[in-house]
Order: structure tokens, then sequence, then C-alpha cells
């Protein structure tokens, strides 16, 4: 058994059509089937290798993995051709000359009359040598189909064109293009958006003209923005790689994805194999699915806690390499993660939090540096530098007992230490529990960091 995945590569891999994807890979691995790519590419001045780039991109990213293609509408024309060629033969379509302006007084007309718009057949039984190529769909009787989202689908074919299959230009058109191949391909299960669902009754039709199974079809709902209109750019990203460079975790927005749309009782949080097991065409959503940005990042937050340290540190790794971190100069990055991955709100806040660790800074933020190092920090951060170069076993709790012999010292409250050390360690004041930061900071780096502090002091007060 088959399903796919049938992107036009017109624009970016959206996360409607990231959804679309997820839904239908669930539905190849549940069922133990093959997942196909379809790059859907014939409409040559709107395709481009940008946005196939993308797509690849896109369901590498997300593990989304196919187990055949990606196969390209633009290398089969001559198979198209071939189905057009026989559906000519056989009398079920034909050509058609009729002008622009012809079509489009009728089309005028039949709106007028307060008709449905529609090809009214003048070409049917003129035998003409060429022009566009239309199908001759049935004019009596019903397409009904079973959806296992919508139910029960049924249209009469009086409503429906006779559908141009082949334009003036040469090239077939959606409706052939796709029957074929999902016919060729072997497609048990077409699984995509409900934009589609008009189009279905007419391709039920071609798959008939040619004596082919017909495949089980399931439309899913659209996903729509947070005010209930149909997700756009104004929402947000759309493009589902912007999400990996906005710092989310894959497995999150495929958790997210898949709870818009569609549920197993309350449960929020699926691992992929618990989608695979629980995952059901059928409980899929009739109605849409509001978007909502919150509750990705909660979602993204919490994964970020809790996923194995292995696939963390794979999505993170792309970061890091990003901000140019160099892993070799500075502490062990898996003790380093665990550290800071509780308080991440995403990978880019996370890979941010590493730069610390494993680069110098030149200067410290001017206006903390103002507000931190007063003339009466100096000492302090000269205890520091004396205490601490004294400590052999560089942990966090020799450093957390320094601290606290100084406050004691002194008489002094931990933030007239903490404070400063914060600021000394990491140039801006961004650091967690300043103890821990300090131990993954290095012994070596922390004593010339608090040195460039009181440097900075000396220069400010001579
Ligand atoms: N290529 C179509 C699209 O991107 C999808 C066709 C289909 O899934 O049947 O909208």
């Amino acid at each position: 058994m088959k399903s796919r995945f049938a992107p036009s590569p017109t624009g970016f891999l959206h996360i409607g059509g990231a959804r679309t994807a997820l839904f239908a890979w669930l539905w190849a691995k549940k069922n133990e089937s093959n997942f196909v790519l379809r790059i859907e590419d014939t409409d040559k001045e709107r395709s481009t290798q940008a946005s196939v780039d993308a797509i690849l991109e896109g369901l590498d990213w997300l593990g989304l993995d196919y187990d055949e293609g990606p196969f390209y509408q633009s290398d089969r024309f001559d198979r198209y051709n071939e189905v057009i060629n026989e559906l000519v033969s056989k009398g079920q379509a034909y050509y058609c000359d009729c002008s622009k302006e012809r079509l489009e007084s009728m089309r005028e007309s039949q709106i007028a009359n307060k008709e449905k718009p529609k090809y009214d057949g003048c070409c049917r039984k003129k035998s003409l040598k060429n022009g566009v190529i239309r199908f001759l769909n049935p004019d009596e009787g019903h397409v009904s189909f079973h959806d296992y989202v919508k139910g029960e689908v049924s249209i009469s074919n009086s409503e429906l064109d006779d559908l141009i299959i082949l334009r003036s230009d040469g090239t077939p058109t959606y409706n052939l293009t796709v029957v074929v191949d999902d016919h060729d391909m072997q497609i048990d299960c077409v699984i995509r958006g409900d934009d589609h669902i008009n189009n279905t009754p007419k391709q039920i039709n071609l798959y008939e003209a040619m004596g082919w199974n017909v495949p089980k079809f399931a439309h899913v709902p659209m996903i729509l923005g947070s005010d209930g209109s149909r997700l756009s750019k104004r929402h947000g990203a759309l493009n589902l790689l912007s999400y990996r460079d906005e710092g989310f975790l894959p497995d999150a927005l495929l958790n997210y994805l898949v709870r818009l749309g569609w549920s197993n009782g309350d449960q929020e949080i699926f691992s992929i194999e618990e989608m695979i097991k629980l995952f059901e065409l059928k409980n899929i959503n009739n109605s849409p699915a509001s978007f909502n940005q919150e509750k990705l990042e909660w979602m993204n937050q919490s994964y970020i806690k809790t996923i194995s340290l292995g696939k963390l540190t794979e999505h993170l790794n792309w970061h890091l390499d990003r901000l140019n971190i160099n892993l070799d100069n500075g502490p062990e990055i898996n003790q380093l993660i665990e550290f800071l991955r509780e308080r991440s709100k995403s990978l880019v806040d996370l890979a941010q939090s590493c730069i610390m660790f494993y680069k110098d800074f030149e200067a410290f933020d001017e206006a903390q540096a103002n507000k931190t190092f007063k003339a009466g920090s100096k000492e302090v951060l000269q205890d520091l530098v004396s205490q601490l170069s004294k400590v052999n076993d560089w942990n966090s709790n020799n450093i957390h007992s320094v601290i606290e012999l100084i406050c004691e010292e002194r008489n002094i409250g931990f933030g007239k230490v903490g404070q400063p050390f914060r600021l000394a360690l990491s140039g801006d004041g961004k650091a967690g529990s300043i103890d821990k930061s300090a131990q993954f900071v290095g012994k070596e780096r922390t004593l010339s960091r608090l040195e460039m502090a009181i440097d900075w002091i000396n220069s400010q007060h001579n």
C-alpha cells in the first residue's frame, strides 16, 4: 500500500503542507506502506528549483522520509500524452478550438442567467484535430465517494465541466497528471488539503474513463489563523524552514501539527512512535483548526526540557554552527546542555546561552557595566580573583563557598557579589546560576574575565 505527498514547487513549504505531509507519512508508517514524494512541477512559469530545495530540506528536517521518489512530473510528459491520446482515441476526450471571446461571453450569459458557468460542449462532435483537449465528462448520473474525513460526498455529473486536460501550449493540466500519477504510482490513499475536494469528482471520472481503480481519499481541513481567518503571513511565519531557523525542534512542531486537526482523547504530547501507533484518518477533525503560536512555543519549550540528549544536540548543533561556536574551545557540550536546557525557550535561545562558554567577548555591555560595576565592586571582584585562584577543585560547590565567604567577610548580601560576578563572566549579565556558570566557563577564563572587569572599573575611575 502507498500514500503520497504531492507538493507544487511554486513557493516555500507551508506549515499547512507540512501537516498534510505528516498525515500521509503517518498513514504509510501505520500501514507499513510506502510513502511517495512527487513534485508537481508542470507549471513551468511558477515552479522554481529553490522551492524544490525547500521542500526536500523541510521534509528532511522534519524527518519525514520517503520510500519512493522524489518523482518529478516534468519528467513524465510522454506518459501524460500517451493517456491523453488514449482518451481521445476512445472518444472520451476531444479537441476544442473555441475562442477566448466565445468562452467569455458564454460565461457571462450563464452568470447573468444564474446558471453555474460551464463549457457547453460545443466542440464535442466536431472531430477537430487541434486546440485544447477536453475530457468528455458524463452528462448523466452522480459521482459519489467516501471521504475518510468528510464522509459521503456526492455530486451530479450535470454540475461538472468538460475540463481541459491538455492546454494549447501542449502542457497537461493538474487533474489529468494527478490521476495518471496516482494510478501509475499505485497510490491507495490520497491524503491532501480540502481545497482539492472539488477536483476529486472530476478525477474519479477520469479514473473510470481509463478503467482504473479509484483510490481512497482523505481531505484534510485548512489551518486557520488565531482570528479564524485563513492562515496567512500576518499570523506569523508560514514557511516551514523559518520554524527551524527560529529554534523549534521538529518533534515539537510535528506534535503540535498532529494535534492541530487530529486527536486521541485529551492527550497532548505524542512521541513519533505513539503518533504512528495511534493515528487513524477517521480521527481527523472535519472542521478547520486554528493555529496558536503560544501553544506551539509552549510545546517546543517542553520538548527542549524532556527530549533525549542525542536528539537535542543533533538539532542544536545546526544552531551552534550558525553562531560559529567551536565546541573544542570550551566545556563538554552535553553537560552544559543539561544545565542550560531547563531555562531555554528555543534552540536559538539555548545556542545563544552557549556562546559565553566558548567565546571570549571584547567588551562589557555598556549600560549594564555602568549600572553594575560601581567603584565598590572593585574590592569584591578583587576578593573573587584572590579566593577563586586558590580553588583547586573547580566545581560549583567550591565556587559557591567562595562567594559565601566573601559575603560573610564583607557583611554584604549575595547580590552584591553575584551581580558583578555575573556581568564579569557573561559580558551582558545573561547567565543562570552563577556558580554553575563559572564552573562551565572554567577557572582560567573566569579569572581573566574578573581581571577584565577590574580593568574596566580602573579605566572609569582614574
Ligand atoms: N500539487 C497539489 C498542491 O500542491 C496537490 C495535489 C494533490 O495532493 O492531489 O496543491
